[in-house]
C-alpha cells in the first residue's frame, strides 16, 4: 500500500467505443469505475491485464442507460459484493436510474444531482450536465488531492461548461466520436447519421478540436486520450491528426501524452502525482 503521502492518480481506460466504455480513475486507496458497458468479466480481466486486479473500486459512476456505459451494471454488482463483501454504489441522476433497462438494474443505486458534488472516500466527484439523447446524462470529474481526471463523452455538443470542466483537468478523457464526411458518406440510414450529428449525439473530430482548442488556453492537461471513437465513422488517424494539430497550436507537442481508447485493448494507465493531500 503506498504511503498517503506519495499518491499517484491513475486513469486507465479500459474499454472505449460504440460497443462498450469503462474507466478507472484511482489513486491505490480508494477508486472509482466511470460506466461499465463491457462485461463485467473483462472489466475484472483488463484491470487484471493493467496491474489493477487489487485496486479499489469503492463505486461506480454511470454517465447515462445507454447500454454501452451501463450495461454490466446489475452483474457488476453482484459481483463487486462478493469480492468486498458490502455494496458498492452505483451512482448515477434520478433520470439515469429511472432510464435503466430493467435487465442491468444494479443494487445500491445513489442517485446523485447534476452539478452537486459528492465525496467516494476522500475522492470528490463532480458530475455536471451534457447534451446528449437520454433522461439526464452527466460527465464526471474526479479529484484526489489536487488533481482532477475526468471522462467526457457522449455530448451533441459542447458547452461553457464542459469547455471549464476540462479546464481544471490533468488527465482528460475526451470524445472524438466521427469524421462528418465519412458520417455522411458511409452506410448508415440517414436518421442514425442524423441523430449521430444532432446536438444532442455525439462530438465529431472537428468539435472535439474546437472544444480542446477552447479547453488548451491555461488548462492543466498533462494526459489526453481519445474516447468513442466510431469504428465505422472515424479512424484513428484522422482523430490523432485532429487533436495534434489543436496541441502543436498550443505548443504543446510532447507535453502532452496523446493516446487513443481502444475498444479490444485496455490503455495503460496515465499517471499523476497528487499533491495537497
Ligand atoms: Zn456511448
Ligand atoms: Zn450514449
Amino acid at each position: 500500500m503506498p504511503s498517503l503521502f506519495s499518491r499517484t492518480l491513475q486513469v486507465a481506460v479500459l474499454a472505449s467505443g460504440s460497443k462498450g466504455n469503462c474507466t478507472y480513475i484511482g489513486d491505490g486507496h480508494a477508486g472509482v469505475l466511470v460506466d461499465c458497458g463491457v462485461s463485467t468479466k473483462q472489466i475484472l480481466a483488463r484491470m487484471e491485464e493493467l496491474d489493477l486486479a487489487d485496486a479499489p473500486i469503492d463505486g461506480v459512476l454511470v454517465t447515462h442507460e445507454h447500454s454501452d456505459h451501463v450495461g454490466a451494471a446489475r452483474i457488476l454488482s453482484n459481483k463487486l459484493q462478493k469480492k468486498t463483501g458490502r455494496r458498492v454504489p452505483f451512482y448515477m441522476s434520478r433520470g439515469t436510474a429511472s432510464g435503466l433497462h430493467p435487465k442491468v438494474v444494479p443494487e445500491g443505486i445513489e442517485t446523485i444531482e447534476p452539478g452537486e458534488r459528492f465525496q467516494v472516500r476522500h475522492l470528490s466527484v463532480d458530475p455536471f450536465p451534457v447534451p446528449h439523447d437520454t433522461k439526464e446524462p452527466v460527465g464526471y470529474r474526479v479529484r484526489s488531492g489536487g488533481v482532477w481526471a475526468g471522462v467526457v463523452t457522449d455530448l451533441g455538443r459542447s458547452t461553457r461548461l464542459v469547455e471549464r470542466k476540462l479546464r481544471s483537468l490533468s488527465v482528460a478523457v475526451i470524445e472524438f466520436n466521427h469524421d462528418v464526411e465519412m458520417l455522411l458518406g458511409g452506410t448508415y440510414p440517414w436518421p442514425v447519421k442524423q441523430r449521430i450529428r444532432s446536438s444532442h449525439g455525439h462530438l465529431s473530430n472537428d468539435q472535439a478540436a474546437e472544444l480542446l482548442d477552447a479547453a488548451l488556453d491555461n488548462s492543466r492537461i498533462q494526459h489526453l486520450v481519445l474516447a468513442h471513437l466510431s469504428e465505422r465513422n472515424n479512424s484513428p488517424a484522422l482523430a490523432l491528426a485532429r487533436a495534434a494539430a489543436v496541441l502543436k497550436k498550443h505548443g504543446a507537442v510532447g507535453e502532452i501524452s496523446l493516446r487513443l481508447g481502444d475498444q479490444k485493448v485496455p490503455l495503460p494507465p496515465a499517471r499523476v502525482a497528487v499533491s495537497d493531500w
